[in-house]
């Protein structure tokens, strides 16, 4: 096939044809699967031929309500009618509804809006340094925040000086100071800091469970004695909730399965309903109010198309019980991939719809071997760190659906196998 697009009308394109064209004019910050999307609909893709995929990535879990959700797309539209963008510099009805809709369904006094995950992260930084700075009186430039070992919170300068992965960090330099990495899944080595630093740290950051590091699942309790940590040192808990909340892991947010509120929630991917960036962060009074006006904000942050959008894709959450499914359909998931007999597979892991399978190469093909063989059969799924693929479909996913995907998953197995 010739790549000649220079003559080619946009009708003709091939996926061969627009990968040529990303690869020739796009920044080559990502390796994706070689499928070309041109359509969505609840848990399904098309690619530009016609193909039709489970999408078993959901964007790293943004489309928990499934593509092209026809509630939030409606929303979309009759706002996008009214009212796009007004700036912060006035009021819109439709941010301040979100907000009063926001302090209803999680209980926190106050929402802080903002558009991506790595800028919810960002602010709650800057929550926390301020929060330590006015209620803790630590020096300004004295501030810590304990973050995790193998964390991923995004691709700022700040957010990445908090990661231990070298492809995210280095030579990115110089990064931001007042950090201190302790492994995750450890609340004795939390321990270990707040007995010596408590009186300069402001906050620990974690997430519920570490999605990008491959769904590694902590232990049960390992959030509430961390909580309980910060809270006998005088330091906030943030809860890093851009992945694991809004249902995904069978709780509205997974710090749930430890009974645990966060004294600060990042919001993101999914809060956008699967059609917009929309983050946010939620706290009580005593941390929201110490930041004043002018000391931050963003021009988009809590617009009147992301506040209609944000309420209708909780709504949705809520009404089509998402919480429910996603803990009912991750139990089946986990349970009939466990019986895969496959050398591939050395373990099967995950919380409600946010599942990995671990592999181990075998006669030298990698987890990237076994998801194109899985999307040559119809699902899509990404690895992560080389050997782990992650299974994340909509929630909207019916049982029937469920076990279609995975019979392309166990069958994929057992053939690499042989
Ligand atoms: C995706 C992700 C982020 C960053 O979100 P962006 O919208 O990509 O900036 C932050 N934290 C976690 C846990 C994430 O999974």
């Amino acid at each position: 096939m010739t790549m000649n697009t220079n003559n080619q009308s946009p009708e003709c394109r091939s996926s061969r044809d627009y990968m040529a064209l990303e690869e020739k004019y796009g920044a080559h910050n990502y390796h994706p699967l070689p499928v070309v999307l041109h359509r969505g609909e609840d848990i399904y893709v098309w690619d530009v031929e016609g193909c039709k995929y489970f999408d078993f990535l959901s964007s790293y879990s943004a489309v928990n309500q499934g593509h092209c959700h026809p509630r939030i797309v409606a929303a979309l539209k009759e706002q996008a009618d009214t009212l796009c963008l007004t700036s912060r510099a006035f009021y819109s009805d439709a941010l301040c509804e979100y907000e009063e809709f926001m302090h209803r369904f999680f209980g926190y006094d106050r929402i802080l809006p903002m558009n991506t995950g790595a800028e919810g992260v960002e602010t709650a930084l800057k929550l926390a340094r301020r929060w330590g700075a006015v209620k803790k009186g630590i020096p300004n430039d004295r501030i810590k925040v304990v973050c995790c070992e193998g964390n991923f919170h995004g691709r700022t300068v700040t957010v990445i000086t908090m990661s231990n992965d070298p492809s995210s960090y280095d030579k990115y330099g110089p990064l931001t100071p007042g950090f201190i990495r302790i492994p995750y899944n450890d609340p004795e080595a939390l321990r270990r800091v707040l007995e010596t630093q408590a009186d300069e740290i402001c906050a620990f950051i974690a997430e519920p469970i570490q999605g990008e590091a491959g769904v590694f699942v902590p232990d049960d309790g390992y959030l509430k004695t961390c909580y309980d940590l910060c809270h006998a040192h005088n330091v906030l808990f943030i809860a890093d909730e851009v992945q694991t909340g809004i249902a995904r892991t069978g709780r509205m947010l997974c710090s749930e399965h430890d009974g645990v509120r966060p004294d600060i929630v990042i919001l993101g991917k999914a809060l956008g309903g699967g059609v917009l960036p929309v983050s946010a962060c939620l706290a009580d009074d005593d941390i929201m109010l110490n930041i004043r006006p002018g000391e931050h904000g963003s021009t988009f942050g809590g617009f009147p198309l992301a506040a209609r959008v944000a309420v209708e894709a909780l709504k949705v959450v809520q009404d089509e019980h998402l919480v429910e499914n996603a803990e009912r359909m991750g139990q089946i998931f986990r349970e009939e991939v466990k019986k895969i007999q496959s050398p591939f597979i050395e373990q099967v892991r995950g919380r409600g719809l946010l599942n990995a399978i671990v592999t181990r190469p075998v006669a030298g093909r990698t987890a990237w071997d076994i998801c194109i063989r899985m999307m040559e059969k119809g699902l899509l799924a990404k690895p992560t760190h080389d050997h782990i693929i992650r299974f994340a479909p909509p929630l909207t996913i019916t049982e029937k659906a469920l076990r279609q995907a995975i019979d392309i998953i166990r069958s994929t197995f057992e053939e690499m196998s042989n």
